[in-house]
């Protein structure tokens, strides 16, 4: 990493979860990273934060209980110090939800700040989060345009057949009940930079992508659009993750409440922070972790793998339905860019679609490296493509702020 404060296209991406704020500068031509970094345990006894700057690693301690504001301010202090925000273009912020008033990244102003309240009902710790993200950069950047880009967005050309529930209607259209989907940024660029080292077309592509990480979902994008996607009204449905459960039998929430005296919050939390991967292992929500407990011979951790694979596998046959052609299976995320045994599980299940796994090629596409890793022979492509969502969010507010 070389930084070259004088380029004119630096944006600072924000990306403030419940409890941490990820940020970068990134020039938006050339997607170079000048700093990086994440702020953790924000509220919390011990919050801190991390950040790379000109290839070296840097730690500061925030007093106790310091939030996402103090954590932006530190950030600005240090932005100043480094002499970076005279090269500052624009903010682009990561918005989780979007609901349905945004179908594209915005310019943010009183309008879109009430679009993003009302749909953050609905994701209310990331809404939260996020709204706070934007206040504080608005008070610490007075003079430089604010975009919200939005992970729901890129859905938003799902048809209501795949986006209701099978719900009484009226919870659709008073509150707003209905699946939206979330890493729309993720799928968008790995979409896009596959049609590239495809060379073909993204309006005449057929993929579906896996965004695999800590949390996980799949999408069926048919000529470069979303026509379905895994995940829900929230980023609880769909595959298996690290510690959330993906689908379950509804019917549940009837047995832990009358039978197990569970309450809301504790559904909640066991749905969300003690189930998938961590939940089958009693191990680890770690992949890593997994992979080396399944490789030394533990039963859980084998089992955990089987079922992360099985319901992926599941998952991509099923969006067979919608595209009815497959080009190519994309994987990402930390799982997807980097597990050369879980690539090759969930493609061995697949191979009725046409794909088959290069063992080379599988194991030399890590840590970074795209490639195609299904043979000569395949009539389906297996992808790894690294994903990039800070650059999508750093050119998308580029773009609107050199419109104004
Ligand atoms: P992300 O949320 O995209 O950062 O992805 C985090 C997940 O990627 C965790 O489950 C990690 O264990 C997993 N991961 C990262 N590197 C590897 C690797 N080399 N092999 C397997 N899983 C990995």
């Amino acid at each position: 990493m070389s930084a070259q404060p004088s380029s004119p296209h630096h944006v600072l991406v924000l990306n403030c979860g419940s409890s941490s704020l990820k940020f970068a500068i990134l020039d938006a031509i050339s997607s170079e990273e000048i700093i990086s970094g994440l702020a953790e345990r924000l509220g919390s006894s011990s919050p801190s934060i991390k950040y790379k700057y000109l290839g070296k690693k840097y730690l500061l301690e925030l007093t106790a209980n310091q939030a996402h504001k103090e954590a932006i301010d530190t950030l600005v202090k240090l932005i100043n110090e480094q002499n970076l925000a005279s090269n500052l273009i624009a903010v682009g912020h990561r918005v989780v939800h979007g609901g349905e008033h945004f179908t594209k990244s915005m310019l943010i102003d009183d309008a879109v700040i009430k679009g993003i309240t009302q749909a953050a009902t609905l994701a209310p710790l990331h809404g939260h989060a996020n709204l706070l993200g934007i206040a504080s950069a608005q008070a610490a950047f007075k003079g430089l345009p604010q975009v919200a880009v939005f992970d729901t967005a890129f859905h938003q050309t799902m048809e209501k057949v795949a986006y209701l529930y099978a719900l009484p209607y009226k919870l659709y259209t008073d509150y707003g009940v209905r699946r939206y989907g979330f890493h729309g940024t993720s799928h968008y660029y790995v979409a896009s930079q596959t049609a590239e080292l495809l060379d073909q077309p993204i309006e005449q592509s057929n993929f579906i992508s896996a965004h695999l990480g800590n949390g996980c979902s799949v999408c069926a994008i048919k000529n470069g659009k979303s026509v379905d996607t895994s995940m829900g009204l929230t980023p609880l449905e769909g595959l298996m993750m690290g510690t959330r459960s993906g689908d379950i039998d509804p019917g549940l929430f009837n047995f832990l409440t009358t039978q197990l005296n569970y309450d809301a919050q504790q559904i909640d939390d066991l749905l969300n922070k003690q189930s998938g991967l961590l939940g089958i292992s009693e191990l680890s929500n770690d992949c890593r972790t997994i992979e080396e407990a399944a490789v030394a011979g533990n039963e859980k951790a084998i089992l955990a793998l089987e079922m992360f694979c099985y319901r992926l596998a599941k998952q991509v046959a099923a969006f067979m339905v919608p595209l009815q052609r497959l080009d190519a299976l994309i994987f990402t995320g930390g799982i997807g860019e980097n597990s050369d045994i879980i690539r090759d599980k969930v493609i061995t299940q697949l191979a009725y679609l046409g794909l088959d796994c290069d063992n080379g090629a599988n194991l030399a596409a890590r840590f970074g490296t795209q490639g195609v890793i299904s043979s000569q022979h395949a009539s389906t492509k297996a992808v790894v493509m690294p994903t990039n969502e800070e650059w999508v969010i750093a050119r998308d507010a580029a773009a609107i702020a050199q419109e104004l």
